[in-house]
């Protein structure tokens, strides 16, 4: 069976001469079909522009992509079997949310338009959906920040597309409904079964949501995996560094504290204890209350150390002595450059 979107050694080059900027970088990527899929990376690292390439809204400048299988690379948006929500939603602000979320219904080229009460009922069956009952009579100015974005999720479902592109769709919202339209976003993908591709480069969203997670620096993609191992087993000293909190050791420092070349090494896997058996010493530089847990920065002398303590463990003060333990497995060895 094909991917449900593959790309192949995909390139993006804006502008031409040495103003050129190299957005995406011969990207390789398959896709399954129900997979919700998350591109993960920093501002610039070319996570819109490789789902502008999937939706048509860019041409690739190399490399080709397909979706189940069809060399889309040249069509326009309409003509492939995908939908875009937008970061800020693009609803029409003089349509009432119903026509908002039925327009692609309106618009659509098939043979027979569906009459407007039937296109009507399905989109009052789509706002059902996304939990907005009621509100179809409303302009989008008379909604909220996360219903708007309801509204623009139904309107993208309402074509029954086998593809979803969404692009930081929850980057609006505060951070309580952030939290409760990501899982209301993952059990609705569940459910329906559509393919999800969905941009954002908050990590700890990408973890929770995703499937697998593909983690873009530079326009390159530097892993792709699950989140467990994206977390657990980073592939790279970016990868590490940018998903969690992380203490990345290397040279005289890494051998000495772990016998490796280059290791990372998560905070919470750190525990203070007594001086017997303990990995390392240092005095307490900085500590930082987080609610659910304490971070410390222990300054070793040569090196420092982040070990995050749980909550209900008292916080030693700043100066005190501490004694770090670690269990061989909280090591995970890097790879060199
Ligand atoms: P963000 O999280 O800030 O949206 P991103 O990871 O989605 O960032 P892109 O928008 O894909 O990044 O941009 C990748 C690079 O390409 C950036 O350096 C950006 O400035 C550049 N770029 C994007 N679109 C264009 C364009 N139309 N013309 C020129 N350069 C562009």
């Amino acid at each position: 069976m094909s991917a449900a979107v593959s790309l192949d050694r995909v390139s993006c080059i804006f502008g031409t001469g040495p103003q050129a900027v190299r957005a995406v970088d011969g990207v390789d990527l398959e896709i399954a079909a129900g997979e919700f899929f998350t591109l993960l990376g920093p501002s610039g690292s070319g996570k819109t522009t490789v789902l502008r390439m999937i939706g048509g809204f860019t041409l690739p400048t190399a490399g080709r992509i397909l979706i189940d299988g069809q060399d889309v690379s040249l069509l326009p948006p309409y003509a492939r079997p995908v939908n875009t929500v937008f970061q800020d939603y693009a609803l029409f602000p003089h349509l009432s949310v119903r026509d908002n979320v039925a327009y692609p219904l309106m618009v659509q080229k098939t043979v027979r338009k569906m009459p407007r009460a039937q296109r009507e009922a399905k989109a009052d069956e789509l706002l059902a959906l996304v939990q907005l009952p009621g509100v179809g009579e409303r302009r989008p100015a008379q909604l909220s920040g996360g219903q708007r974005q309801r509204v623009a999720l139904a309107r993208a479902l309402i074509s029954q597309p086998k593809l979803l592109l969404l692009d930081e769709p929850l980057g609006a919202l505060d951070l309580k409904l952030r939290e409760q339209m990501q899982s209301e976003l993952k059990a609705l993908q569940r459910r329906l079964g559509i393919t999800f591709i969905f941009i954002t480069h908050d990590q700890h969203e990408a973890l929770s949501m995703s499937d697998r997670i593909g983690v873009f620096n530079q326009g390159r993609l530097e892993q792709v995996a699950t989140p467990q191992q994206i977390y657990d087993t980073p592939a790279t000293r970016f990868v590490a560094q940018f998903v969690g909190a992380a203490n990345v050791l290397e040279g005289a420092v890494a051998q000495r504290l772990t016998g490796q070349a280059a290791a990372m090494l998560r905070p919470e896997r750190i525990t203070l204890g007594s001086p017997a058996q303990a990995r390392a010493q240092g005095s307490v530089a900085e500590v930082q209350y987080f609610g659910s847990f304490t971070r410390l920065r222990v300054d070793l002398g040569d090196t420092q150390l982040q070990a995050d303590l749980p909550a209900g463990c008292v916080a030693p003060d700043m100066g005190h002595q501490v004694h770090l333990h670690w269990d061989d497995g909280a090591l995970h060895a890097l790879r060199s450059p």
